[in-house]
């Protein structure tokens, strides 16, 4: 039966996590009329990977740091609480000798102006197969985007368009082209190939990356003051004992809701979730990459990536770095950390290639290290995991959100809460399973219809 939104005020649902999912959820919810939504928050304040950080009177991004304007709902949000931003200096690229290039230097030099328009062409309007970027999560794709983004691009012959932008894909922490599955990376690569095209080429309009003058976190706040929010209140069990029935446990006190939203990583929920084998095998496959941002004074550094720092081998060392006011000499440092690498040795690599660019560090400000980037193999998505995680939704009074069903930026998590709560709590409610494939193999049982579709899918890759 549809859960009208008379009905709906009358349940009691509870969100995990006071993240820009948890809270665009919250948000959602109470426009549809459901008058008793609660967010549970571990930490002393809202906002989770947005996390902006005061230094000498200016917000600093420690998390979320740059939009443009295809990020609809980011630009919605910034409308909604009169939130001004202003244009980052344009990147540059850094080559392995040092020198340093404008992006129209590098295609010229890398690939020529017409081989890369032609690659670049293909890549957003020729046909090639991939999640537009305004698709809403992982469900339904073909599996060509299965294969590493290497693969993929080889396939398409984009790879001009692709090897172009990779150092900044790589420098916004979305790992190495070798390893990522192309479903992931070209939810973004479209966007930043067309601000390229536009701001780098001088070819259309543009108004450049973004960031927000009072800081991104600031935001969160504002949205936070229509809600109920409890801070400080980790979700330490979940019982969910019946039909419309989950006890939930925070600071020593069981409440019961209705329902459970988890805007949480969903591989941390396995320390307090009654799980069932389904969520505990597919939260179990959940990779996350060390994702490290070190706040830095320093003397001869500008906002680029490290062109050669893009592949796997090169792991540790800076990918990106960003000086978002031109009238300070402050530095954010990106960097992609092995398994076992130290933080300290990540310093002294980040050094050696400042020094590179005759640039110096002088002062560390502040860092923080992140599990960054939720998300699978290229195996795991071809035994269908994102049918069988989408199927879990509304089971067991049970929604999920966040960046491994949506992809790891502010406007992909928000498009996603803002979707998974109309198709689920709107007026023309989806039935939970609608949509559900038979088994998981993780379940350990077969299933013929299931084992034929994925021969189907190895054919096809
Ligand atoms: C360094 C960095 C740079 C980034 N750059 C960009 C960028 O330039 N542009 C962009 O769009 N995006 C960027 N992102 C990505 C973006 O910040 C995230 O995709 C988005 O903020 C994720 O939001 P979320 O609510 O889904 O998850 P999260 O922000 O991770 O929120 C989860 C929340 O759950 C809480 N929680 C966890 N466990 C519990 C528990 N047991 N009980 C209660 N609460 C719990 C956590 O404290 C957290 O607040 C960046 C992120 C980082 C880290």
């Amino acid at each position: 039966m549809a859960e009208t939104s008379r009905q709906g005020q009358n349940l009691r649902v509870a969100i995990i996590g006071g993240g820009i999912s948890g809270l665009t959820a919250a948000q959602q919810l109470a426009a549809l009329g459901y008058e008793d939504v609660v967010i549970f928050e571990r930490d002393a304040d809202v906002g989770g990977k947005i996390k902006s950080f005061e230094y000498e009177e200016r917000p600093y991004e420690l998390g979320a740091l740059i939009f443009n304007h295809e990020f609809t709902n980011v630009t919605q949000m910034a409308d909604r609480y009169g939130q001004q931003f202003f244009a980052v200096s344009k990147p540059l690229v850094i080559e392995r000798d040092g020198t340093v290039l404008t992006y129209k230097e590098l295609i010229r030099q890398r690939y020529g102006y017409v081989s890369f328009l032609i690659a670049a062409y293909r890549m957003l309007y020729g046909g090639t197969s991939h999640p537009h970027e305004r698709d809403v999560g992982f469900a339904n794709q073909d599996p060509c985007l299965f294969r590493p983004m290497e693969e993929f691009a080889s396939v398409h012959h984009i790879e001009a368009a692709t090897d172009c932008i990779n150092s900044f894909l790589t420098g916004c922490g979305y790992g190495y082209y070798e390893d990522i599955p192309a479903l992931y990376l070209m939810k973004l690569a479209p966007v930043i190939l067309k601000e390229l095209i536009a701001s780098g080429l001088s070819l259309g309009e543009h108004q450049g990356w973004s960031l927000f003058q009072n800081g991104w976190q600031e935001i969160c706040r504002q949205m936070a003051g229509d809600l109920v929010v409890r801070l400080r209140s980790p979700v330490t069990q979940i019982r969910r004992a019946g039909a419309n029935d989950v006890e939930i446990t925070a600071n020593g006190v069981t409440e019961r809701f209705a329902r459970v939203i988890f805007a949480m990583p969903l591989d941390e929920t396995l320390k307090f979730l009654d799980a069932t084998p389904l969520e505990r095998d597919l939260f179990q496959r959940i990779r996350y990459l060390r994702y490290l941002v070190t706040l830095v004074e320093g003397e001869g550094l500008f906002t680029a990536s490290f062109k050669d720092h893009a592949t796997m081998d090169s792991i540790g060392h800076i990918n990106f770095m960003v000086q978002p006011y031109t009238d300070r000499p402050v530095f954010q440092l990106y960097q992609l950390l092995g398994q076992n690498m130290k933080v300290a040795d990540a310093l002294t690599l980040a050094q050696q290639d400042i020094a590179k660019i005759n640039g110096k560090i002088t002062k560390i400000i502040t860092q923080k290290e992140w599990r960054y980037f939720p998300h699978v193999t290229t195996q795991d998505l071809s035994l269908g995991y994102y049918d069988f995680l989408e199927s879990l939704q509304g089971k067991n009074d049970t929604y999920y959100m966040g960046a491994l069903l949506s992809f790891e930026t502010v406007e992909q998590t928000t498009a996603y809460a803002k979707d998974l709560i109309k198709r689920n709590f709107g007026r023309l409610r989806l039935r939970a399973g609608d949509l559900a494939p038979q088994r998981y193999p993780g379940d350990g049982k077969d299933n013929q219809a299931r084992s034929e579709q994925l021969r189907s899918i190895e054919r096809r890759i």
